[in-house]
């Protein structure tokens, strides 16, 4: 499955993380929230597992309403 937007949301802090390139690690302000993967793969390193949002995008999601 194709990525599209690897995305995610911290609940903590507020802030989106979205990851565009494959080494282009991001953590939130509060540190919580880290991703990484870019486009590849989706990696998240969560402190709270329960305080993160997912907000990723994949090829083909949604095509089986059309
Ligand atoms: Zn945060």
């Amino acid at each position: 499955m194709k990525i599209l937007r690897n995305r995610a949301k911290c609940l903590i802090c507020g802030e989106i993380l979205e990851n565009k390139y494959r080494h282009d690690f991001k953590t939130c302000k509060c540190g919580n929230l880290s991703v990484d993967g870019g486009k590849d793969y989706i990696k998240r390193s969560v402190k709270y597992l329960d305080k993160f949002e997912e907000l990723s995008e994949f090829e083909g999601e949604g095509d089986e309403r059309s």
